[in-house]
């Protein structure tokens, strides 16, 4: 998908009501959004279908809310005081500030793209005698491209594993990177820079302490892991999950609600036995996908990114990237912790956070795999997949979002074909009768198929009209979004007719 595509879909989203930027009057706030009229329903859908998966779907995970803010010795004891950096550097003539690890892997993926276009050109050339595999495998300038990409990368890692930020500064020199903006070298030292915003806590700032907006979710519930076990009486396996915001003070902001400075997280972390953590490791990664195509939403839009290098707390790890508008990213991440977050807070805080196991005679600290989730970046996949623009064949165009039904923010519009005779009347009938279970929206305004093409605009799966027949015999027409097929039933069936079809597919 082009930029052009990914523009139109954000713009759509502003035009429609569905994510306008934080604060625009002021001109926005920098990786800040607000989720508008629709784009709230859509994203209070996602939330409750993953609540009901994780936690109404499974006896042994129960779900808590925890606060944002948090004892400041639970970021001492998670590492995120001192290790939650990204190392950013600053152009001196353009005053831009970018992540250096972001600027060589954009390096990178330049060379990559370089040597793709000499093989295109290739392609152009020999026409149907081309065998790409062996001219991608012996072409001196695709190898040289690919070779020159990935060192920058292997260096790349190797220095920011020996945290040594004069040495990522030489590579940036030393690959002649230049500003996107100013187009100089003129860059400052690499400096380390903490992600965690701060405030104070207290009346008055003297003397008041310094706190943090929490830059995940998961230590919320690592911390409440005595009370949730005792309270709910709960055996292991088992897990906790939650839903809720979380801040991190991103350097590098871009992409729409990809990357932003307050986001939501989906986790659950899981409590296993020590030694049985690969286990549930492989079943967490293999349910969490069915989650996903469990939408609808192409396997092929999906793929897993192993880690390599894994972070400090974790002896395995992979994320489920999804093919955004701009290439495959992260969407979630599930890891294997270990034993390291509990152990933490037991070493920090001196209270013991030990699980009996009945079966063993023995208490232990238990092993936790995490499954987590950004909700805007589940909102963003699912809405950049959802966007299309179609050329009917009358010759028209129509913009449609196919947002899978059960998500969509409103199911159905109830539509009368005229203003008069009393068809108001029984079309209101009809949308109260529906409002009790569904989200509905009424409108007169314009000829059927502008009010169509609104409906269609914002994903809403079902359009019902009310005209003379309905009159007559109480039946009333459906039109379905995506087929654009109608048909006739009687209004009696609606209900249930529309309850069939919003399912989503068992998991
Ligand atoms: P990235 O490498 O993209 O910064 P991460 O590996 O730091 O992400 P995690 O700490 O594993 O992300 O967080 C889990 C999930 O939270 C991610 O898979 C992503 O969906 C979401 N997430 C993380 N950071 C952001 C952000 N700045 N904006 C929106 N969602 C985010």
């Amino acid at each position: 998908m082009s930029d052009d595509i990914f523009k139109k879909i954000i713009s759509h989203a502003k035009e429609y009501g569905f994510i306008f930027p934080s604060s625009e009057i002021y001109d926005g706030l920098s990786a800040v959004y607000d989720y508008g009229q629709y784009g709230s329903e859509l994203k209070n859908n996602i939330r409750k279908y993953w609540w009901k998966s994780m936690v109404q779907m499974h006896s042994n995970i129960v779900g808590i809310d925890a606060a944002i803010f948090m004892h400041p010795t639970t970021w001492k004891a998670s590492g995120h005081v001192d290790a939650f950096n990204d190392p950013l550097i600053d152009n001196k003539d353009s005053k831009k500030r970018y992540r250096a690890d972001v600027l060589i892997e954009d390096y990178a993926e330049k060379q990559f793209e370089k040597a793709e276009k000499e093989i295109e050109k290739a392609k152009k050339r020999f026409g149907d005698t081309f065998d790409e595999a062996l001219f991608r495998s012996t072409n001196p300038r695709v190898l040289e491209y690919r070779q020159k990409g990935e060192d920058a990368t292997a260096k790349m890692a190797a220095l920011l594993d020996a945290n040594d930020l004069d040495g990522l500064k030489k590579h940036i020199e030393d690959l002649e990177i230049v500003c996107p903006i100013s187009g100089s070298r003129n860059w400052t030292d690499v400096r380390q820079f903490n992600l965690m915003f701060d405030t104070k806590i207290g009346s008055v700032s003297e003397g008041a302490e310094t706190i943090y907006l929490r830059p995940e979710t998961a230590q919320g519930i690592f911390v409440n892991f005595m009370n949730v076990y005792k309270t709910g009486r709960m055996k292991i396996p088992f897990g906790i999950a939650q839903t809720g915001k979380a801040f991190r003070n991103e350097i590098v902001a871009r992409q729409f609600i990809f990357r932003m400075r307050e986001f939501e997280q989906m986790e659950m972390q899981f409590f296993v036995r020590p030694g049985d953590e690969m286990k549930w490791y492989e079943s967490w990664r293999e349910e969490r996908m069915k989650w996903h195509l469990a939408m609808g939403i192409p396997a092929e839009k999906y793929r897993w990114h192993k880690h390599e290098k894994l972070a400090h707390y974790a002896n395995a790890a992979a994320d489920i990237e999804f093919d955004f508008p701009f290439g495959f990213k992260e969407l979630e991440g599930i890891h294997s912790r270990t034993d390291f977050d509990l152990t933490a807070h037991q070493t920090h805080s001196g209270k013991k956070l030990q699980y009996f196991d009945p079966e063993t005679n023995e208490s232990y600290v238990p092993y936790v795999v995490e499954t987590s989730i950004g909700l805007d970046r589940t909102f963003l996949a699912v809405f950049s997949h959802a966007f299309e623009e179609q050329t009917l064949e009358d010759g028209s165009v129509r913009t449609v979002l196919k947002i899978p039904p059960f998500l969509a923010p409103i199911k159905v519009a109830v539509l009368p074909l005229v203003k008069k005779d009393g068809i108001p009347e029984v079309a209101n009938k009809i949308l109260d009768d529906l409002r009790e279970d569904y989200m509905v929206q009424y409108d007169e305004k314009d000829a059927i198929g502008r009010r169509y093409r609104r409906q269609d605009a914002i994903g809403t799966p079902f359009c019902i009209t009310i005209d003379y027949e309905t009159l007559e015999n109480n039946t009333v027409t459906i039109r379905h979004r995506d087929s654009m097929e109608q048909r006739r039933i009687p209004a009696a069936e609606l209900s249930a007719y529309i309850a069939s079809e919003l399912k989503p597919k068992k998991t």
